[in-house]
């Protein structure tokens, strides 16, 4: 089998994994997830015709001619219900969100009014309507105001609260294991050997799951013979994905393959044209009663186990916990520097980004090796080279997807 393209490696994913089940969480535990059902509006809101401003509730055939004083009768704060009738030739003072008296139909702010006594003067004349919110303006009793699919952000979740959602129907998360492989690995907890490698990918892989919102288990580190490789991995199974690091190549102890296959599961593809990350393998396995277990074979080298994860895992995650948009945005952006390319692969070049007056210019990291961890640390995203690309030039027009940073700038950005 050729390699996938990458383009090719994530839809033959997409199409293996499954959406999670639903599940109810309290409605503070649902931001960030996604609605796994409608949500219908249970009362109207507001819940009658209320005053959008403080000022005075009018007949608007009353107003028609200003400046006009008629007779305040009543006087209406919020939670209020008025007792009152206004009547022809008469005003009623109203504070907003009051709900507003029978017979008006305008309201006039206080800015454009003068109080003498129980007499108000209308100075300036408002249209017919203004400044009435009408009843369900916002919600609509048995009307859906949240469908499916929506992911819950700050927004939404006040709508949920207003709809007195105490317990929100969302998409489960996956359950996601953690191993990483490798004789030479020195776990974060054992003393400093010198002739060791410190285990970095675990908990990089764990903290790219925490920005997910999904807390994974750490199953520690695989030795490289098939035994202990055979019973990690197995436990590894009984999650929904298992994301196992290292070993994947075809070097003599990369031996997560045959396993893999011992295992009995079904891969789907071993590698993909990419730079870094070429080592990649996916599979399936079947379980007992439940969905399809996920495998991902990501590359040892702890960038190209990064870049992976992004490229491949995290669409993968978001797609089973509901999501519509499963990829890192991405912009466009100026090249500040020649690159190289011309490898038949896609590059994902670590690169920074500077906001100018004409966009932004996106600069290199320094050395890109795939196991130059600083080249991550120092990225706001990956600047992505087509396969077929010949080499990029200084001031050149490139595509960067974002990492999770990128959110948040140092100024405020308001003026114009
Ligand atoms: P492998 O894919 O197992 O051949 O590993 C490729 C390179 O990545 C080797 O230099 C490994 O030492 C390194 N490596 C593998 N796993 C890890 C890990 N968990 N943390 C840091 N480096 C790793
Ligand atoms: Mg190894």
């Amino acid at each position: 089998m050729s390699d996938f393209s990458v383009m090719q490696a994530q839809a033959s994913i997409l199409e293996h994994v499954f959406t999670s089940q639903m599940e109810l969480v309290p409605l503070h535990d649902a931001l960030g997830r996604v609605l796994a059902e409608d949500v219908k509006a249970n009362r109207n809101h507001p819940p009658y015709d209320v005053s959008a401003m403080d000022g005075y509730a009018v007949r608007f055939a009353d107003v028609a001619q200003v400046p006009v004083e008629l007779k305040v009768v009543d006087d209406i704060r919020a939670g209020q219900m008025p007792q009152l009738e206004v009547q022809q030739g008469q005003a009623a003072r109203i504070m907003t969100g009051a709900p507003t008296p029978v017979g008006i139909d305008t309201v006039v702010r206080v800015e454009d009014t003068a109080l003498d006594g129980d007499v108000v003067s209308i100075l300036s004349q408002p249209k017919q309507g203004d400044n009435i919110r009408p009843l369900g303006e916002n919600l609509k009793t048995g009307e859906v105001v949240l469908s499916k699919g929506t992911a819950i952000t700050p927004g939404v979740l006040a709508i949920l609260a207003m709809v007195k959602q105490k317990q929100v129907p969302v998409f489960a998360k996956p359950t996601v294991a953690i191993l990483s492989t490798g004789d030479e690995l020195e776990a974060i907890d054992d003393p400093i050997d010198d002739n060791k490698i410190p285990n970095a990918n675990s908990h990089a892989l764990y903290a790219q799951c925490k920005s997910l919102g999904i807390e994974a288990t750490l199953l520690g580190i695989a030795q490289d013979n098939e035994e202990d490789l055979r019973a990690k991995l197995a436990l590894g199974l009984e999650y929904d994905v298992l994301l196992a690091s290292g070993g994947v190549s075809v070097g003599h102890h990369d031996f997560v393959r045959p396993t893999l296959d011992a295992l009995g599961i079904i891969m789907h593809f071993w590698r993909v044209a990419m730079r870094p990350g070429h080592p990649l393998a996916f599979g399936t396995v079947k379980r007992k009663g439940e969905k399809n277990a996920a495998v991902f074979g990501l590359p040892g080298n702890p960038v190209a186990s990064m870049v992976c994860f992004e490229q491949f895992v995290a669409p993968a995650l978001r797609q089973m916990m509901g999501h519509k948009k499963l990829y890192r945005r991405t912009l466009n952006a100026r090249l500040s520097h020649d690159l190289q390319a011309a490898s038949g692969r896609t590059l994902f070049v670590r690169v920074t980004l500077s906001r100018e007056t004409d966009g932004y210019v996106a600069t290199s990291t320094g050395e890109q090796g795939s196991g130059v961890l600083m080249s991550m640390a120092l990225a706001d995203g990956f600047l992505v080279v087509p396969a077929d690309s010949a080499g990029l030039s200084a001031g050149d027009r490139v595509t960067v997807q974002l990492l999770q940073d990128m959110d948040f700038q140092n100024d405020a950005g308001l003026e114009a």
